[in-house]
C-alpha cells in the first residue's frame, strides 16, 4: 500500500499534461452559479433541455475524453492491456458495451490509489464508501470534480423547487459519508441557509427545524421514521410547528409506502435521492416535480441497465443492474461500473419536460436478496408488507437462522404506542395478520415477533434491516 502511494506521488506518475478538462469547460459546468444560464425551472438550462439527440452527441465526446483519461490509471492501463482493449475505438455511446465492467473489487484490490489519473497534489477531498464489510472503497475529488459535484446537487435540489431563501438542514452523517459535505456544498452553492446539523442528536434536531423555519432537509429514511417517535415524544405538530416544504430522502432503499407515512406525518413533500460514492456521491439521480422516477444526469454519467447473470443489455422497461460510467471525472473516472442496485429505465417521456433518462425507486442490491425456502426475497417486499399496516411501528428487522439444517425467518416489528398497550387477544390477531401479509407477498411464512416500540436497536447511520445468521 505505501508502495502504491508513492508511486502515485511523485516517482512513476507525471502530472497531467490534462489540467484543463476540455469538456468540463465546454459544457460549462464549472462556472460559478451566477454565470449559469438559470430561470424558474431550470438550474442549467442549455444542459436540462438538451434532446435525447443532444444528450448522445455530448455524451460520445465526454466518452471517448473519459477513456483517453482512465488509460492512466493503473488499474484500467493494465486492465485494457490484458485484455487487448484500445480506448481510442469507441466512437460512440453505441461502443460502450465493448468497454469492460468494473467492480466493487476492483476498486478494493486497487485501494488507495489504483484508479487515480492525477497526481495527489491535484486532489483536494476523499470520501469512502460506506459499506461496512472488507476492504474500504476510497473516492478521490480534485477541485473541478467538487465543483461538477456540488453542481449537480444544486440542480438536483433547484428541480424539486428548493430556492436560495429556503432555509436547508442536512441530517445526514458529515466525516467520511458523501452525504453530508455533499449535500452542504450543493445547498451552498444553490443559495440556501444551510445548517449542517448531522446525524443523531434527534432533539435538538428537531428544535432547529423548529427555530430556524426549516423548510428543505435532506435525511435518510430511517432517521426520518425514527424522528416520528422523537417528535412524538416531545408533544411537537410537525405540520403547525415546523416549516418543511420538501424532503430530499435517499442513501438506503425505502418503499413507496414509507414515502407515504413521512409525507402524511410532516406534512412534506419526499423527493427520492440516489448516488453512490464510486459515483461522486448524492446527485446521481433525483426525482422531478412528476416524481414519476428519477432523472439520470447524463451530461455526468452514462447509466445502463444489464442482466445481472448474462451481463447483456435489458430493454427500458425491464430491472436488472445499474451500471454507471463517471463522464466528467478527473481525479478517478470509473467506467461501467456495477451498482448491485436493482431498478429498470423508465421508459417514455417525463411531464417535466427534461430527456434525461429516468430510473425507477431502487428495488434492492443484489447483495441484499436472500434465499428462503428455494424463495428469493428482498428486504424492500418485507417493508412494504409492513409499512401497509396501521398498527406497525417505524422499525423492523429481519432475522434469518438455520437450525438443523433448516432455515428460519424471523420479522421482529415494532408496534406502536396505541398499540402496545392492548391485550394479548389483540396483539395475536396483528401478529396473525402480519404474518399472513407477509406469506401473500413472500410466499414463505415467517415467524413474527411483536416487540414495544422504541425497542429495536437504531444506528446513526443507513439501517440494519437483515441480519444473516446462517453464514458460518
Ligand atoms: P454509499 O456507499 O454510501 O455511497 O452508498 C451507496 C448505495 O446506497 C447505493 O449503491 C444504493 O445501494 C444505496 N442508495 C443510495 N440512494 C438510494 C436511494 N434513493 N434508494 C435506494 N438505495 C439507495
Ligand atoms: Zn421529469
Amino acid at each position: 500500500m505505501t508502495g502504491e502511494s508513492r508511486s502515485v506521488n511523485s516517482e512513476s506518475f507525471q502530472p497531467s499534461p490534462f489540467i484543463v478538462y476540455p469538456s468540463l469547460f465546454t459544457f460549462g459546468q464549472s462556472k460559478s452559479s451566477n454565470q449559469k444560464m438559470r430561470d424558474d425551472t431550470y438550474w442549467d438550462s442549455p444542459i436540462e433541455t438538451l434532446t435525447r439527440d443532444g444528450i448522445e452527441k455530448l455524451q460520445t465526446g465526454l466518452l471517448k475524453s473519459i477513456l483517453e483519461r482512465a488509460a492512466r490509471s493503473r488499474f484500467y492501463s493494465e486492465k485494457f492491456r490484458k485484455i487487448g482493449f484500445d480506448p481510442g475505438s469507441v466512437s460512440s455511446v453505441e461502443d460502450a458495451g465493448r468497454i469492460p465492467f468494473t467492480e466493487k473489487k476492483d476498486l478494493r484490490e486497487s485501494y488507495p490509489y489504483g484508479f487515480l489519473c492525477e497526481p495527489k497534489e491535484r486532489l483536494l477531498r476523499m470520501h469512502i464508501s460506506s459499506g461496512t464489510t472488507g476492504q474500504a472503497v476510497a473516492v478521490f475529488y480534485t477541485k473541478a470534480d467538487l465543483e461538477v459535484w456540488a453542481d449537480l446537487l444544486a440542480r438536483c435540489m433547484y428541480m424539486a423547487g428548493a430556492r436560495p431563501g429556503d432555509t436547508f438542514q442536512n441530517l445526514s452523517g458529515y466525516g467520511l459519508f458523501t452525504g453530508g459535505l455533499g449535500f452542504q456544498y450543493g445547498a451552498e452553492r444553490l443559495g440556501m441557509l444551510t445548517i449542517p446539523s448531522g446525524a443523531g442528536n434527534s432533539k435538538r434536531q428537531i428544535q432547529i427545524m423548529r427555530d430556524f423555519s426549516t423548510s428543505v432537509i435532506h435525511v435518510i429514511p430511517s432517521f426520518l421514521l425514527l424522528l416520528m417517535d422523537v417528535i412524538k415524544e416531545m408533544k411537537v405538530d410537525p405540520q403547525k410547528e415546523l416549516s418543511l416544504r420538501i424532503a430530499f430522502v435517499g442513501a438506503e432503499p425505502y418503499s413507496e409506502e414509507v414515502r407515504r407515512r413521512i409525507e402524511d406525518f410532516y406534512g412534506v413533500k419526499v423527493y427520492n435521492s440516489y448516488g453512490l460514492s464510486e459515483m461522486n456521491g448524492p446527485g446521481v439521480a433525483f426525482e422531478c416535480a412528476c416524481q414519476s422516477g428519477l432523472h439520470v444526469w447524463e451530461d455526468a454519467y452514462l447509466v445502463e441497465i444489464i442482466e445481472p447473470d448474462t451481463l447483456e443489455p435489458v430493454p427500458d422497461g425491464q430491472y436488472g443492474e445499474l451500471v454507471m460510467t463517471t463522464l466528467k471525472r478527473e481525479a478517478m473516472p470509473i467506467l461501467r461500473y456495477r451498482t448491485r442496485d436493482l431498478t429498470r429505465i423508465l421508459p417514455g417521456e417525463c411531464g417535466c419536460g427534461r430527456a434525461h433518462k429516468r430510473i425507477d425507486r431502487i428495488q434492492g442490491r443484489t447483495d441484499d436478496m436472500f434465499i428462503i425456502k428455494g424463495v428469493n426475497v428482498f428486504p424492500m417486499q418485507v417493508e412494504q408488507v409492513l409499512m401497509n399496516i396501521p398498527e406497525v411501528g417505524n422499525n423492523y428487522v429481519i432475522v434469518l437462522n438455520r437450525e438443523n439444517n433448516v432455515d428460519d425467518m424471523m420479522v421482529r416489528v415494532e408496534v406502536t404506542d396505541r398499540v402496545f398497550v392492548e391485550d394479548m387477544r389483540k396483539l395475536e390477531s396483528i401478529r396473525k395478520r402480519i404474518a399472513h401479509d407477509l406469506k401473500g407477498e413472500l410466499l414463505v411464512t415467517p415467524k413474527v415477533e411483536l416487540v414495544e416500540p422504541n425497542s429495536l436497536p437504531r444506528s446513526e447511520g443507513k439501517a440494519t434491516r437483515l441480519i444473516d445468521r446462517r453464514v458460518v
